[in-house]
């Protein structure tokens, strides 16, 4: 009770399982007595472009364009577009972050990539040597909960897709992590559009099952081995 969460969620549809997810995780959290924020990206037409247009006002370098500079002295100087500020005032808030979206491409849709790219920039979530275990982010939990076009057994050590874990490496460790964050295990609905009714049902009945003790779950160990072992 108390907490405060994140929900980035990254779907059209608000009748897919996705949305199904995302529905049940504000419903279940709230019962908790958290208080839940989501970022709906395709409803708020969240644009997941970098571009001169997210520094307000004058360039550090107007002669040559580099973004990363860009955006770190528009932090700094609190001229990051409304947009930008807005969403890292809900991450800075929150306990726990959690992004909810369907596999593209082993990855997160591009606007929720767009989404980090643009929100986690330097000086509000890494500063080097400000990193990993010492990343400005730290003392919050990030998870993601995402579905799959694959079956499990795809994922698996013998299956052509390799292990499920190989693609979280650059999400988990080199994204949040690196920013700091602590990292839940993953939560993985496997090939809804080819479950029956009552296996979706199940899908959504474990994720409310897990959230309700989520606050006593312990982070994974978040180095290559978890991932490659
Ligand atoms: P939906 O089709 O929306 O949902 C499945 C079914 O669940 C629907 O019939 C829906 O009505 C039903 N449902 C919704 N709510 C409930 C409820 N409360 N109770 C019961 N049923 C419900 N997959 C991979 O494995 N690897 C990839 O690399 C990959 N890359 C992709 C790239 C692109 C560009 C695209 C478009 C897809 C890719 N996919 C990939 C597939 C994608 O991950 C899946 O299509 C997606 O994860 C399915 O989730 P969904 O929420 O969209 O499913
Ligand atoms: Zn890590």
């Amino acid at each position: 009770a108390g907490k405060k969460v994140l929900i980035v969620y990254a779907h059209q549809e608000p009748k897919s399982l996705n949305g199904s997810l995302k529905t049940i995780a504000v419903e279940e959290l709230t019962k908790q007595g958290c208080s839940v924020t989501v970022s709906d990206l395709y409803e708020m037409q969240f644009e997941p472009r970098s571009t001169r247009k997210d520094i307000i006002g004058d360039l550090y370098n107007p002669e040559q364009f580099n973004y990363g500079v860009e955006a770190w002295e528009a932090f700094k100087n609190g001229c990051l577009s409304e947009d930008l500020i807005e969403e890292q005032r809900k991450v800075r808030e929150a306990d726990l972050v959690i992004f909810q979206f369907p596999l593209y491409w082993f990855s997160m849709p591009a606007i929720m990539k767009g989404w980090l790219d643009r929100v986690f920039v330097q000086g509000f979530a890494h500063n080097f040597p400000q990193c990993y275990e010492t990343g400005l982010l730290k003392n919050k939990l990030a998870l993601l909960s995402f579905t799959t076009g694959g079956d499990e057994g795809i994922y698996s050590d013998e299956g052509v897709s390799g292990n499920i874990r190989y693609l979280l490496w650059p999400m988990q460790h080199g994204i949040m992590h690196f920013c700091g964050l602590s990292i839940l295990a993953p939560h993985i609905c496997f090939a809804p559009e080819y479950a029956s009714e009552e296996e979706r049902e199940q899908m959504l009945t474990s994720w409310v099952e897990r959230l309700k003790t989520i606050w006593e779950e312990e982070p994974i160990k978040c180095t290559a081995e978890w991932y490659y072992k």
